[in-house]
């Protein structure tokens, strides 16, 4: 029986992505909620591989345990000198910045698996041909966040070298999108996902994340962000005072707090041109059910 795995899942543990001079959080996503998407999509196996540490996995691994038919990979995308790398079953965060072949060891000392993503990107921080160089068990040969197909057909094109495991992963920073590419593998569950990559056995497969859910999961990390600078204007927490989201905007003076709202309506404003479309739309649906008579009283037609 063959099960999917998305191995590449980011959570609100990812912190903040940075655009300009904008900073954003680059997933909004509470662990718990990926467990339960994932499970709703279908998948087997999820592997939360935040930003630099592994905290949503630990969390997302604990959530695991109340729902039946779903595992857990602790995960981290770990920022190296040379480019992003994912450790698979990992237990403890591994720092950012180091050289690849040390980011790669202590993947290995805790007995963990090592994945290149997007191996081939032009937009983020990739290890490229550093794979050849480096001890690699698999390549993520299609990564859902690579819409363009050029890094994605390169990784394809270079992974038939065979001497990795090929990959595939949604790279999903919103719900929306979790799922949308998968690797196929032998059994069920963590160890059965572990020992298909180790066999080379994996399938990738799905579909590039579509503009639509883009532009859902900007309006998300918007939304959230919003939302917890409002909560931390009223100094109060909520449920979660450890929120990382809600901790960062806590350190923004007054002002910037209140740039960043105005920056972010500006943001949503855009929405107003497709509501207006869309009521466009719906007054023509009306106006085509009118019927048009014909001067010369030949027939009725509608237009
Ligand atoms: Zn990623």
């Amino acid at each position: 029986m063959a099960s999917r795995a998305d191995i590449h899942v980011h959570s609100k543990y990812s912190g903040l992505a940075r655009l300009w001079f904008l900073r954003f959080p680059e997933s909004v996503n509470e662990p718990e909620d990926i467990v339960k998407r994932a499970k709703a999509v279908g998948l087997d196996t999820v592997c939360v591989t935040d930003h630099n540490t592994v905290r949503g996995g630990i969390l997302a691994k604990q959530f695991a345990k109340e729902y039946d038919g779903i595992s857990v990979v602790i995960g981290e995308e770990i920022s190296t000198e040379e480019g992003e790398i994912l450790g698979l079953f990992l237990n403890e965060d591994i720092p950012k910045d180091l050289p690849a072949a040390e980011a790669v060891d202590r993947i290995r000392s805790q007995g963990g698996l090592v994945i290149a993503p997007h191996p081939f990107s032009m937009h983020v921080p990739a290890l490229g041909y550093e794979v050849d160089r480096l001890d690699i068990d698999g390549l993520e040969v299609f990564n859902a966040g690579h819409v363009d197909g050029f890094a994605n057909n390169r990784a394809l094109q270079h992974s038939k070298l065979g001497r990795w495991a090929r990959l595939a992963g949604s790279d999903s920073h919103s719900l929306g999108t979790l799922g949308c590419a998968f690797t196929e593998f032998e059994g069920s569950g963590e160890e059965d996902l572990r020992k298909a990559i180790l066999m080379k056995s994996t399938v990738p497969k799905g579909s590039p994340m579509s503009v639509e859910s883009g532009v859902k999961w900007t309006m998300e990390v918007v939304l959230e962000s919003d939302r917890q600078i409002i909560k931390s204007m009223l100094n109060r927490p909520g449920k979660d005072p450890d929120d990382p989201v809600y901790k960062k905007v806590s350190e923004l003076p007054g002002h910037k707090r209140i740039a960043a709202l105005g920056a972010s309506f500006l943001y949503i404003a855009p929405p107003i041109p497709y509501l207006v479309v869309w009521l466009g739309a719906l007054r023509m649906r009306r106006i085509n059910s009118i019927p048009i008579h014909d001067p010369n009283g030949h027939a009725s037609k509608t237009f």
